[in-house]
């Protein structure tokens, strides 16, 4: 193939042929084109964008650069992937929850993105927890214990990792079939035959605006479906956080006590709401609300929490450590710190960006691609949006380590999240819902 000739078809707005998309994807895995005609390409791609066909033939293209995971025989796993956010915490919960509902759940999960988090990172969290598995012992525990989590291995999906690092350095990175397809072709290779995708919309998010998130929904979801996986779509609000702890080991916590029964309305009724596309798309139930039911019934039995509890120990984790109130201090940062209300109103903002700027600033997530993460850096929100609150009151409190010179600015930061309001403004969490079954 000529690499010359298929950059100036996609800077011409022609169709690449998939021919030239599968030698252009296996050249380039190889390390024969050089970086920056594969620069090229994506940058023409940005302003071009890509046809349904282009977007299947890069996709399959990237899924099969490397390994990829089979269970044997009609062993059908669903996987679950948020766009990542701040303070969602939910994949914790919810595939417990799919776990106990027999579904059998293979997560491959990423680390934090910029401000946002990652799951990989909380549950690192989690003294001895095995984050990263190798294939063999990965489809071993979810087909053994119905559940496993893993970082992504190099093996799966190598022609996608770079086409993302270069993506990263030449501002392609919010290209929708990019993401795409980036997307897709991991959750492909990870070997799951159902997807469900959270898609964040807000300051908080990738996709800043609902018009765009729920753009990324619909070809997420064509996209799996042209290639033989069923999925669904969820578009949720990421302008404020979820839940009200932010910071890796203080989300862990969260999520147990979702788990327990307890813990805030939005995260548990986000988590049931994803539980039940992963039991209906995993053909344990008829219908979206009837795997509602199966949700809330074994988060409220208990066999969820348990479910947790035996992927946690399956992975090396010492989830009592968690568990227990009383061992939990240890985990959090010893100096706290209140952000005060300076008038009476309604909350009318909560910023996810901005709060999820002050965690990761002082250490809680990566200003360094090679950094190491503070887990016990957080942020417990006091009040959200359409709170009503009198000056003098506490909005959030930040935990951080003594004596850290970084605290004036990180004060600056954290109070600029919030913005008080003569009226509330309130905003649904799920704002639409793509794919079969859907309303
Ligand atoms: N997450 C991914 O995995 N890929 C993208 O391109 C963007 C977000």
């Amino acid at each position: 193939m000529n690499p010359v000739s298929f950059i100036e078809a996609k800077r011409d707005g022609m169709e690449n042929t998939p021919q030239e998309i599968r030698e252009f994807v296996d050249l380039a895995n190889r390390g024969l084109i050089p970086d920056y005609q594969i620069s090229a390409w994506l940058m023409a791609t940005f302003f071009r964008g890509m046809t349904g066909s282009e977007i299947r033939v890069f996709t399959e293209s990237l899924a099969g650069s490397g390994k990829t995971v089979r269970f044997p025989g009609n062993f059908q796993a669903v996987d679950k992937h948020s766009t990542g956010g701040v303070g969602d915490k939910t994949t914790l919960v919810v595939l417990p929850i799919a776990a106990a509902c027999g579904v059998p759940v293979a997560k491959l999960s990423g680390r934090g993105l910029g401000f946002t988090g990652g799951t990989i990172d909380k549950l690192d969290s989690i003294p001895g927890f095995r984050s990263s598995l190798d294939m063999n012992s990965f489809m071993k525990q979810v087909e053994e214990t119905g559940c496993a989590v893993s970082g992504h291995s190099p093996d799966l999906a190598p022609a996608e990792a770079r086409f993302y690092e270069l993506r990263d350095v030449t501002a392609t990175i919010p290209c929708i079939p990019l993401i795409t397809s980036s997307i897709v072709s991991k959750k492909i290779a990870g070997g799951a035959s159902a997807f469900v995708f959270d898609v964040k919309s807000g300051s908080g998010a990738f996709m800043q605006d609902t018009a765009s998130a729920r753009e990324l929904a619909r070809q997420l979801v064509s996209l799996s479906l042209s290639m033989g996986r069923p999925s669904m779509a969820f578009i949720t609000d990421m302008s404020q956080p979820l839940g009200k702890w932010i910071g890796n080991s203080a989300e862990v916590m969260e999520a147990i006590d979702v788990l327990r029964g307890e813990g805030p309305p939005d995260t548990r009724y986000l988590s049931i709401r994803l539980a039940a596309a992963m039991i209906f798309l995993g053909g344990r139930s008829c219908s979206l609300p009837e795997g509602e039911s199966m949700a809330r019934r074994e988060l409220d039995s208990g066999l969820a929490f348990d479910r947790f509890r035996s992927l946690i120990r399956s992975q090396g984790g010492n989830d009592e450590e968690f568990v227990n109130v009383d061992k939990r201090k240890r985990h959090l940062a010893p100096s706290v710190h209140e952000v005060i209300a300076v008038e009476h109103g309604w909350v009318t903002s909560c910023d996810a960006r901005l709060i999820g700027e002050t965690i990761r600033f002082l250490g809680g997530g990566r200003l360094k691609k090679e950094q190491r993460i503070d887990p016990s850096i957080c942020c417990e929100l006091l009040a959200k949006r359409g709170d009503k609150v009198v000056k003098g009151s506490i909005l959030a409190r930040l935990y951080i380590q003594n004596e850290d010179s970084r605290l004036e600015n990180a004060m600056t930061l954290l109070n600029r999240a919030f913005e008080i309001g003569q009226e509330p403004k309130p905003q649904d969490l799920v704002i639409s819902v793509e794919g079969p079954g859907s309303p």
